[in-house]
């Protein structure tokens, strides 16, 4: 049957106001703190062990693009040794630096068919641009695009500029009109005199192709769009660009997606190396809220982690510098990351044991100290109690009399004692037994103390005699309470045999001690004794004094 409501508020109460209580908290407060301390210590393990993973991967990441340029470089410089750095080649271009005009036209023709064997087997080697140019910036020769020369580019070519002023080679990421790359650009000096250059540019495709460690991972190029606008001027080369559908500042460079395996921006590739576009939404709104947050525009790597329902994604941004040293956009790098989950999961199933580990010390703690404080308990009132009676023993009603009598005095309210014998107890114990006899001693104290009121001190003083304090009462009154006590006794009919007692009662006097106040109703005990038993004996100091 269910509880009602009363039923249950009064065992929550019982609970709650017993031992079990005091232990359940003891033992709930230790499994909380020990909680807390176990998840702050492991949480913390787990967030560094994660940051650990997350610069491990990036730096990895950082090697990975560094070492990339760096074999690019070699590869443009071994391209310059073996195919430019001729003899022949330097006096081609010489002799078309010297001759303008219809030799120049000659040379330029011949150029190109020397070298368009090479520049075609290194078209398939990532070369995308081999482009000669004479001193003040003029284009000699594109391979790309042979009919377009004797435009000057060196306005928008930063590159060319130092060659040309410092005659020495120059290499690295420079925007461009039309192609974004590696640009390495070598001078090219023909007995003492700078005849023009020669410009190597790899696109930025060829690393990125080149780093990719598995199809997990996705490039791609933002592009600053105040940059590239500085140095695109038509319509048409805008269209070589679009919006990054990441943040409004940045545009992407169609031409290098769309060569990438594993592009960012690019969902045309096979089946295996696509993420699904709602995927690829998912982490593009992943960056846009984190630069958006906190990212500051600064010239750091910055890496984070995307939770996309369970699966994270490192996400890095490395800034990009151009050969100005001036920052013209991010390469962003997306790569899935089950090493995360992993170590979440880990640190979940550490807190999991340790909680359970916790919750059991807990119980067996509970269960000891509710047996500990059960056995203090029993014992405490144990020296307190009379064994047999369950009454306050003689120490105690010491105590609570010193007590007593320090308030009276100070409240000059009265204070009444009754100390009462049972009659001829001996005889009982002679005629029916000790047992018997133990059972008059509950039964006297069982009547006694259903007829006392709740502030009343009763205690066994010893064998068969019981002290009674009966604070704010006068004599008259405790006389009173003595009397319908002995008739209660007098009454009893439990056993075959009568129980009588005698009274003795006296009231708290103000030049009393503890002692000469129990010693008063002691005498008056003895004075009820002798008066024949079965009878109260009560006086004040005064008239007891009197009497004596
Ligand atoms: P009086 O009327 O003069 O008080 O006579 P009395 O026989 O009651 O007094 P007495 O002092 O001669 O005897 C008290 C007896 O009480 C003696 C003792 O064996 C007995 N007694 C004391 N404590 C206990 C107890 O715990 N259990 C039992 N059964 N008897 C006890
Ligand atoms: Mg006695
Ligand atoms: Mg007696």
């Amino acid at each position: 049957m269910p509880l009602s409501y009363k039923q249950r508020q009064s065992h929550i109460r019982k609970f709650l106001t017993s031992t079990k209580r005091l232990s359940f908290f003891i033992a709930f407060g230790i499994f909380i703190l020990f909680s807390g301390i176990s998840i702050l210590f492991n949480y913390l393990s787990y967030t560094s062990q994660q940051q650990r993973l997350i610069q491990y991967i990036s730096k990895e990441e950082i090697n990975s693009f560094n070492s990339s340029t760096t074999a690019l470089n070699i590869n443009a410089q071994t391209i310059f040794s073996t195919v430019i750095f001729r003899d022949d080649i330097y006096k081609l271009m010489a002799d078309a630096f010297h001759n303008p005009g219809k030799i120049r036209d000659l040379k330029r023709q011949e150029l190109l068919t020397k070298l368009y064997p090479e520049y075609q087997i290194l078209k398939t080697e990532k070369l995308r641009q081999l482009h000669f140019h004479f001193p003040g910036g003029e284009s000699f020769l594109r391979f790309h695009r042979p009919e377009l020369y004797g435009d000057n580019i060196s306005h928008a070519r930063y590159s060319i500029r130092l060659v040309n002023q410092t005659h020495e080679p120059v290499e690295g990421f420079e925007e461009g009109v039309i192609f974004n790359g590696y640009r390495h650009v070598y001078p090219i000096i023909y007995k003492g005199e700078f005849v023009g250059s020669v410009e190597i540019s790899f696109s930025l495709d060829a690393i990125f192709n080149s780093i990719v460690h598995d199809h997990n991972e996705f490039y791609g190029l933002l592009l600053h769009k105040e940059v590239i606008e500085n140095k695109v001027l038509s319509e048409e080369q805008r269209k070589n660009y679009k919006d990054s559908g990441i943040l409004k500042d940045f545009l992407i460079d169609k031409a290098i997606q769309t060569q990438t395996q594993n592009s960012l921006f690019d969902n045309s590739k096979s089946e295996q190396n696509r993420i699904p576009q709602e995927r690829l939404d998912e982490l593009h709104a992943a960056v846009r809220m984190e630069m958006e947050q906190k990212f500051h525009n600064d010239c750091n790597n910055y890496s984070f982690i995307a939770d996309l329902h369970g699966d994270n994604y490192l996400i890095s941004l490395f800034p990009l510098k151009n050969i100005q040293n001036i920052r013209v956009g991010y390469i962003i790098n997306y790569q899935a990351q089950p090493g995360l989950k992993i170590l979440y999961a880990n640190f979940l199933k550490n807190s999991l044991v340790i909680e359970v580990l916790l919750l059991i010390i807990s119980v067996l703690m509970y269960f000891y100290l509710s047996h500990q404080i059960y056995r203090h308990r029993r014992l405490k009132k144990m020296a307190r109690t009379d064994n047999l009676t369950g009454i306050l023993n003689r120490a105690m009603f010491k105590r609570a009399l010193k007590d007593s009598i320090k308030s009276s005095h100070g409240s000059r309210q009265p204070l009444s004692m009754i100390f009462f014998d049972i009659d001829h107890f001996k005889k009982i114990n002679d005629t029916y037994g000790h047992l018997t006899g133990d059972k008059v001693l509950k039964k006297v104290v069982q009547t006694i103390q259903a007829g006392l009121h709740h502030t009343d001190v009763f205690a066994r003083w010893g064998g068969e005699e019981f002290v009674i304090l009966l604070p704010d009462t006068t004599i008259e009154q405790a006389e009173g309470v003595a009397e319908r006590l002995r008739k209660k006794l007098e009454n009893l009919s439990d056993f075959e045999f009568k129980i009588t007692s005698s009274f003795g009662v006296s009231d708290l006097q103000p030049h009393d001690t503890a002692d000469s106040f129990m010693h008063r109703v002691d005498e008056l005990l003895y004075i009820a004794k002798e008066r024949g038993r079965n009878c109260v004996a009560a006086m004040s100091s005064l008239s007891f004094a009197q009497i004596d």
